[in-house]
């Protein structure tokens, strides 16, 4: 990937904006990855839209449609879940707070699935928009996202997913997914960070939401971040040819590693889905542990995990994912999140299982001491 990218960063500085021979270099590097990334998503290049990431994609997604559906149709009603990434979640709660839209949260199961029913249930002549994540990054869930777009359609509403997560592992073509806008951000699938894009069916009309130039056909200004687009094609190229190779890698080591854990950890819980979940992510609560503090002495071992809550000047907030799926906040502070690569050995986890152990216990005496 770098190599493709190194160029735009040296002697090919060219804007794309520009007139003259460097520029003309350039924008045809950004109109080529335009072609690359929409052949690999099923779409025409007209209706991708570069950003700088997932986060924009999906703001520009939801504010976008959201006024632009106000504008045209007096609808003033945003869906979306309470599983969604804070992109979108606190995108939608601000089109509330400020703009006055009616936000409704669809309900999920106890693995953060949303049901074809509760959403056509939920569905009116003034809905804005939907907006339901694909994949989930918390606790790997994956939502029958074709489903779902088909119901949107029947109702003629504009269906936006979240798939910043999904597009590392699962299905990207739009018109199998029935989706009319989709965000991605190529930091997921080993691309580089500050770059995603938004796919916009043709006919589904947005507002920008950055105003300046006319760039990506006037609906994002900004002079277009080339290297970066270049390398988030040849990346999202990669993906998918080794999708598959990657996915069995990921599917055996990650089962692996849920089979260890629920073995050695007394009491210990995966969250989302056992089956219906991204190939390379495991999830799990632990009773009696701090997630952070365990995050924290995984890291002293060597091993880069997470955990979903925010620990904000230590008093630590339980991720509204997990209490979301009906976790007690309690546990939901327990939280432990692993995800496997592609530079992922099986020796390493037989590493993380040999020793988690012996940490989780050390966790929970010292948990237990304080609360005595
Ligand atoms: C990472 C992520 C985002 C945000 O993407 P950025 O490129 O980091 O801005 C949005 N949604 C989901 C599901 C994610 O995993």
């Amino acid at each position: 990937m770098l190599d493709v990218m190194l160029p735009y960063l040296g002697e090919r500085f060219g804007n794309p904006s520009s007139v003259h021979s460097w520029g003309q270099e350039a924008e045809a590097a950004v109109e080529g990855s335009r072609e690359g990334i929409a052949e690999l998503m099923g779409c025409s290049p007209t209706e991708l839209i570069f950003t700088s990431g997932g986060s924009e994609s999906d703001n520009l997604a939801l504010r976008g449609a959201a006024w632009r559906g106000r504008e045209e149709r007096n609808a003033n009603h945003i869906l979306t879940t309470p599983v969604e990434h804070e992109a979108v979640l606190h995108t939608a709660e601000e089109l509330a707070k400020v703009h006055g839209f009616e936000l409704e949260l669809l309900p999920v199961d106890a693995a953060g699935r949303v049901s074809v029913e509760a959403l056509q249930e939920r569905m009116r002549p003034d809905t804005a928009i939907v907006s339901i994540i694909y994949a989930n990054n918390e606790i790997g869930t994956i939502n029958p996202i074709r489903e779902l777009g088909q119901a949107c359609r029947a109702s003629g509403v504009p269906f936006h997913t979240d798939a910043v997560q999904a597009a590392s592992q699962l299905p990207i073509d739009v018109d199998e997914l029935n989706v009319d806008l989709m965000s991605i951000g190529a930091h997921k699938f080993y691309g580089p960070k500050g770059v995603g894009c938004l796919f916009v069916r043709e006919g589904i009309s947005l507002d920008p939401t950055q105003t300046g130039g006319g760039q990506e056909a006037g609906r994002r200004a900004g002079t277009e971040n080339v290297p970066n687009i270049v390398g988030m094609c040849e990346a999202l190229r990669i993906t998918m040819e080794q999708l598959h190779e990657n996915n069995t890698h990921f599917r055996s080591l990650r089962d692996a590693l849920v089979r260890g854990i629920t073995l050695a950890i007394e009491g210990v819980r995966q969250t989302g889905s056992a089956q219906v979940r991204l190939p390379n992510h495991a999830s799990f609560v632990i009773p009696g542990v701090d997630g952070n503090e365990l995050v924290a002495a995984l890291d002293l071992a060597g091993y880069a995990c997470s955990s979903g809550s925010a620990c904000k000047t230590g008093a630590p907030e339980p991720s509204r994912v997990l209490t979301g799926i009906g976790l007690e906040p309690s546990l939901a502070l327990g939280s432990l999140r692993v995800s496997v690569g592609r530079p992922t050995k099986r020796d390493e986890i037989e590493g993380l299982l040999e020793i988690l152990p012996a940490i989780v216990e050390r966790l929970r005496s010292t948990m237990q001491v304080r609360l005595e």
